[in-house]
């Protein structure tokens, strides 16, 4: 079911489990900013999953409320963690779902990276 982005922060949310360590994960990255790991469910050959360490429910939260440091260095570890997977030729896709209409499951902010075979159009049209 897709969350309100609006809603306080949970700390019960399966992310926030996964940063404590009380479920485990298979990292391909982290630092004292993130944690990316490979998504449990996989859209693409590649579905990589990057969360800031900070408890922030949506994009929307995290750009409202995150500090200049967090933001920088939120931004700057999904791009490394692109370039050393070699993503960045032949190219990847991010997205960051928000909200009902977003179709955000996860109350705690993360971007999807997409890669390993052409992706298609960037939205399915019905
Ligand atoms: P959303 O729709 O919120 O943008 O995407 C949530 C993503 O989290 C989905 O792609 C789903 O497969 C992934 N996910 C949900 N639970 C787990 C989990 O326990 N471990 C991992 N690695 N990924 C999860």
């Amino acid at each position: 079911m897709a969350i309100d982005p609006t809603q306080p922060y949970d700390d019960d949310n399966i992310f926030a489990k996964i940063l404590r360590g009380e479920i485990p994960n298979k990292t391909v990255y982290e630092d004292e900013w993130v944690l990316a790991f490979h998504d449990i469910n996989p859209q693409a050959p590649e579905h990589v999953l990057v969360i800031p360490k900070g408890r922030y429910v949506s994009w929307d939260d995290f750009s409202a409320k995150a500090s200049d440091a967090e933001i920088a260095g939120f931004v700057r570890a999904v791009g490394h963690v692109a370039r050393a997977a070699g993503m960045v030729e032949p190219g990847y896709r991010l997205l960051a779902n928000v909200g009902q209409h977003g179709h955000q499951e996860v109350p705690h902010l993360h971007v999807h990276i997409f890669a390993g075979k052409p992706l298609g159009p960037m939205l399915m049209r019905s």
